[in-house]
This record gives structure tokens, sequence and C-alpha cells, in this order.
């Protein structure tokens, strides 16, 4: 969130509040260093921020002050937050927010007027205290102009969403090592478990996982690299807009699962907190679900799908992976990514229905994001093997290819329903 914060503070081109707080959020010295919260979520809504009851009114003196209660505030340890606040006399929905920045402390340390109602017992992520909390006219600034509040905050979304997956993919590797080294040390039925053919065939699986993050997540970062420097296409723009979401959602979905076997992997250790396994599990919970659940970045993504650029930059990205690939394994694996990203399109192309279209949009974002990775680990593997002799990277795509990479599905609205709500189909 620092990071995001102070990428959005750059952009947003606010020199006082940029020459205030870059120096603090950039410093690597601890006793000037700030860290950032982002407090969107009110119990009206954390996906449907459009709905923050939170009101900024200026006082006397010209000053804004907020008055709101803020219900899922994270680092609430940090020096200064961005938040949405609705200025008084502004229209309901996202576009009457503005995006307000503050300081948590006034100069003799004392809380700005924020009443701290209680910590989150939350499942995970203890270490990041998240506090439900008061906002009793704490004094605070435009980033911006009064209003398009959400819309200004999305480059905060854009960082914070990138480090999700690469977190995400931190929490899968650490995982993996330890069933890793557990493998190598633990006997059973009179060898090691890094000899049983099946646990073998599992301890694959999650690998081929982690990879396909691995290149998911670090392409996207590339592209971020790119765009920081003024260096991406209008179209390219436009594919990390949707892969930011695309990205953040198959690799959320993808590390609970993960973790959760690493555990089986180990066994009933694995269920015993001494082993620090739980707490990987529990934190891993959170990935899927903050920054927007798999669904609301799948609707997004079917948002950012309405700027076609995003699609054509994205079958370009396709082409040039196909290109690299010479041998036939490899060959096969980027014709069933190009086969899976043209059964997306299609299916996007020919749903008429909006209900149809939200409903199937998980398994449209999963498809691309998923066959983007095989796309990747397919150019990857060809360059493992023209450079370092090694076939594993072949493997690993292999493997995930064969885990599925295809979710398109007409959903039947009725079925669902009747299945939802636990009501007879006639
Ligand atoms: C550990 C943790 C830390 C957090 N820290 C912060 C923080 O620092 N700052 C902050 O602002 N927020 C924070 N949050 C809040 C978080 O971002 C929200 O909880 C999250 O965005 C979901 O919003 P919600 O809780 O309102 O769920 P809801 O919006 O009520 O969603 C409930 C379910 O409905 C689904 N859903 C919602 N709308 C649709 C739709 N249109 N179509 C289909 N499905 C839909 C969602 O996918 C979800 O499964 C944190 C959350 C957690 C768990």
């Amino acid at each position: 969130m620092s990071d995001g914060a102070a990428k959005t503070l750059l952009r947003s081109g606010n020199t006082a509040l940029i020459e205030r707080a870059l120096p603090h959020l950039t410093t690597r010295d601890p006793r000037r260093f700030w860290t950032s919260g982002q407090w969107m979520t009110e119990s009206t809504g954390g996906s449907d921020v459009g709905s923050s009851e939170t009101i900024a009114r200026k006082d006397e003196a010209g000053q804004w002050r907020l008055y709101g209660r803020k219900w899922f505030a994270s680092a609430a340890t940090s020096q200064m937050t961005l938040t949405l606040a609705r200025p008084e006399g502004n229209p309901p929905g996202g576009k009457g927010l503005a995006l307000f920045y503050l300081e948590t402390r006034n100069d003799r340390g004392a809380l700005n007027r924020i009443k701290m109602l209680r910590l989150k017992d939350k499942l995970g992520t203890r270490k990041v205290p998240t506090a439900e909390l008061m906002l009793e006219g704490t004094p605070a600034q435009l980033v911006y102009g009064p209003d398009n509040g959400v819309h200004n905050i999305i480059p905060m979304l854009h960082i914070t969403r990138t480090w999700n997956s690469v977190t995400s993919v931190a929490a899968m590797r650490r995982g993996i090592a330890l069933a890793r080294d557990y493998a190598a040390k633990r006997s059973a039925f009179g060898a090691p478990l890094s000899q049983q053919p099946l646990h073998l065939d599992t301890l694959a699986a999650l690998q081929a996982e982690f990879e396909a993050a691995f290149h998911l997540s670090f392409y996207l970062i590339e592209l971020l690299g790119r765009d920081e420097a003024g260096e991406l296409s209008e179209s390219e723009t436009a594919l990390l807009r949707m892969l930011t979401s695309v990205v953040k959602l198959t690799t959320g979905r993808a590390v609970t699962p993960a973790i959760s076997e690493v555990l089986e992997a180990i066994g009933g250790a694995g269920y015993v907190e001494d082993t620090g396994l739980p707490l990987l599990l529990r934190d891993s919970q959170v990935f899927p679900i903050w920054e927007g659940t798999t669904n609301v970045l799948s609707l997004d993504t079917l948002k950012a799908l309405r700027e076609p650029a995003a699609i054509i930059a994205l079958q370009e990205r396709f082409a040039k992976a196909r290109e690299s690939q010479k041998i036939a394994p490899l060959q096969a694996l980027g014709k069933q990514a190009d086969q899976a990203l043209a059964s997306a399109v299609a299916w996007l192309n020919n749903a008429k229905e909006d209900a149809a279209l939200q409903a199937g949009a998980r398994g449209l974002a999963l498809t691309l994001g998923r066959s983007l990775a095989l796309a990747l680990l397919a150019e990857h593997a060809q360059w493992a093997i023209d450079h370092e002799q090694d076939r594993r990277p072949l493997a690993a795509a292999q493997r995930f290819a064969a885990s599925g990479i295809r979710f398109i599905r007409d959903a039947d609205l009725s079925q669902n329903q009747a299945l939802a709500n636990d009501t007879p189909l006639n």
C-alpha cells in the first residue's frame, strides 16, 4: 500500500503532497520511513465502494474534515493514508467521491481525530493489524479535485493487486520448499517420501502451478516496468490494465489450494501450529479476497475487455510466444494455449445477454489467465532447452497444461437460480 500510495501521489502531480510524503514513503532510513494505508472499505461495501458514506466537509478555516466509519483499514499503524469521502452536496456513487490524503497523527503524536473502534480479529495477516475506525473531523487534503475518487485511486489498486500476485507466488514457493524438505527427510513404508511415486506426483503438480503463477506475475511486472519507463504502446497499456485483474485473480485462486496441499504433504505435522504451516494457510486466504475478490475482478476484466486493444495485444503476445516454440511438444502446448484464448474470445463475442456474460465472467478470466500462463511457460521452456539444456520447464508446462486451462462455460441462469437458492426447478 505504501508503494501504491507513492505511485498514486506521483501520478496526481500534486506537488505539495508529493514533496510532503514521497521522501518518507521511499526512504530507506527507518527513522523517517512511513507506511501508508488505503481506507476504502466501509460496512456498506468493499467491492462496491461507490456506496461509501464518509462525508467531507470544509471547516471555517477552509480545511477539509472527514466524518465516517472505515470498516476494514489495514496497516492501522501507518503514518498516512489515502481514503475516499464524499464532499457534502456531491451526488451518490463513485463519481461523487473524492480521493483524500490524511496523516494519522498530529505533531504531538496523538491520533488526528481518529477513534480506533476495534482491531479486527482476523483469520490471518495479523502482522498487519486491521482496524475498524471512526473519522471524527479528521483533517485531510484533496489529492485531485473534489470528485472522481474511485477513478483517481486506481493507480493504488494496480500496485497492490500486483503485490498480491507476487506475494501469492512467494507463499507458494515457501510452502513447496518446506514440503520438498520434509519429503527428503521423512520415511514411510520403508523409503523417503521423496522416492514415493505418488508423493512425487503431488509435489510435481504443486511446482507446475507455482511456475505458472511465477511467469504470469513477472510478465505483469515487466509490463508495469515498461509502463513506468514510458515504453508501452497504447494496446499494451490496455493489456496491462486488464492483466492486473486477471493475474491477481488467477494467482489468488491458485495459492490457497496449493498451501492446503502443502499442509497435507507434511501430514499431521502440517496441522500443528509450531510448524508455522497453519499460519501460512491462514495468511494465504487473504489473497483471493482483498483488493477485489475473484468475482469482482472477473467483472472488472469484462469491463477492461470493452477496449478491444487489450485482446489484440494479448493475441500478439501469444503469437510472439508461438514463434519461439521450435520443438513439437512445445508447439503442441502453444497450440493448446491459443485454442483456449480463441474459445474465450469467441465466447465473449457470442454472449448476448449481460446476465449470461456476468455469470460466465469467472470462467472467461481464468481461461485468459491460465492460457497466458501456459503460453509463457512454453516460451520459457524453449529458452531453457536452447540455453541451459534443461527440459524441466518443458515438464512444468506439460504438467500445468494437464491440470486445465480452459474454463469457458455457458452458465444456465435458471439452473443457477435453483441451485444457489435451493429451490425446485421445473
Ligand atoms: C485481511 C484483509 C485486509 C483488508 N484490508 C483492507 C484495507 O486496508 N482497506 C480497505 O479499504 N479494505 C480492506 N479490506 C477489505 C476488502 O478489500 C474487502 O473485504 C473486499 O474488497 C470485499 O468487499 P466486501 O467485504 O464488501 O465483500 P462484498 O462486496 O460484500 O462481497 C461478498 C461476495 O460477493 C461477491 N460479489 C460482490 N459483488 C458481486 C457482483 N456484482 N457479482 C458477483 N459477485 C459479487 C464477492 O465476490 C464476494 O464473494 C481487507 C480485507 C481483508 C480480508
